[in-house]
């Protein structure tokens, strides 16, 4: 069975000349996926023929939300099915400039960091491009609300499964799709070296956000295992070329722990390593996760570890605002099953 939504306006214009019928009907066909039905009966200006062919060899709905929690802050966390029953979870959170989402990569993850919720029970299986969209059109539904904005943060290494990323970011810009602006969205990865080198080659407009979390080698080992394959010096020399590449400003993801991350030295560090680069440092008090003793860096130290690196290193630095920490919605706490 053919994921509908995993095909671009052309793929669907051959099928629909391929059932029979003529290309105008796959343009059809691709308004009303990209207008987000989820099922074939609302598409009212199709033929049934046309369309009982369509469900024999193929299917819509490839992310079922099966629940929703909304946090105080308004923040939506929805658990979803994918049409093989595997379940992932996708957050929309709205913003003084618009309304976000940030959706799921994989089912589950293989990269093993100690803080992280969605690497728990390890990966099950990469998802499609179609799949990431279907967590867009679920969520559009749901809310009622355009999503304007796209974090590929939920469960998942996105560069783990780079080629269904780059036709997810390709779909999603597509002017006569959801029409994302490639500005609006961020691809987070922990740091694959040889993607993210790949992926500077394809000049996207996106916005690259690396999760660092350490910036000596051997501790960042011990929290982030992928260090051992590619080191922090190469991660650095990867994040260089995408700038070369791009000209786009890249994000550094820091997650502060209480005690483990979060000294002056820890401060000092990432200011030498980052300093004078086309970059920017989100830091994140650490969230929690019930499996693990970690805890959150105490607000005044948070607020001193971002003057050092603005005042000394002159390096630009925010204290991300956690949406939706009270159901289980913030980073690092999304999974792939019922709790
Ligand atoms: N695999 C990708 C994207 C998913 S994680 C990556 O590693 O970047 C999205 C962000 O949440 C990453 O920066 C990740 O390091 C961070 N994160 C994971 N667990 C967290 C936690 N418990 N508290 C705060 N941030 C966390």
């Amino acid at each position: 069975m053919k994921d509908l939504r995993n095909l671009t306006k052309e793929q669907l214009m051959e099928l629909a000349i391929k059932l029979g019928d003529k290309a105008f009907r796959g343009k059809q066909l691709y308004e009303w996926i990209t207008k987000g039905v989820s099922s074939f009966d609302e598409m009212t200006n199709m033929p049934t023929s046309f369309k009982q062919k369509l469900a024999d060899s193929s299917y819509l709905d490839n992310y079922k939300i099966l629940e929703h929690h909304v946090a105080k802050d308004g923040t939506i966390k929805a658990l979803g099915a994918l049409h093989d029953g595997n379940i992932v979870e996708s957050v929309f959170m709205t913003y003084k400039h618009g309304n976000s989402a940030c959706i799921s990569t994989q089912v589950g993850c293989k990269m093993k960091c100690t803080f992280c919720a969605s690497t728990l029970n390890g990966v099950v299986r990469s998802l499609t491009a179609g799949e990431y969209l279907g967590q867009l059109y679920a969520l559009q539904k749901l809310t009622g609300k355009r999503i304007n904005n796209v974090v590929l943060m939920g469960s998942g290494e996105p560069l783990d499964n780079y080629e269904a990323s780059v036709r997810f970011i390709k779909m999603a810009c597509d002017e006569e799709g959801l029409n994302i602006s490639g500005r609006n969205i961020t691809l987070s990865t922990c740091g694959l070296v040889p993607e993210i080198m790949k992926l500077a080659d394809e000049k996207l407009q996106i916005t690259l956000a690396i999760s660092l979390h350490n910036p000596f080698q051997e501790e960042r080992a011990e929290i982030m295992p992928i260090t051992r394959r590619y080191g922090i010096k190469a991660l650095i020399e990867a994040v260089d070329y995408y700038i070369k590449q791009t000209g786009r400003r890249v994000t550094f993801e820091y997650a502060l722990i209480d005690g483990i991350n979060d000294s002056n030295l820890h401060a000092e560090q990432l200011g030498v390593l980052l300093r004078g680069k086309l970059v920017h440092i989100n830091l994140i008090p650490v969230n929690a996760v019930k499996e693990k003793a970690y805890r959150p860096t105490q607000n005044d130290k948070i607020y001193g570890f971002k003057s050092l690196l603005m005042d000394k290193y002159n390096i630009n630095t925010t204290v991300r605002r956690e949406l939706g920490s009270d159901i289980n919605a913030a980073c690092g706490q999304l999974r792939n099953s019922k709790l």
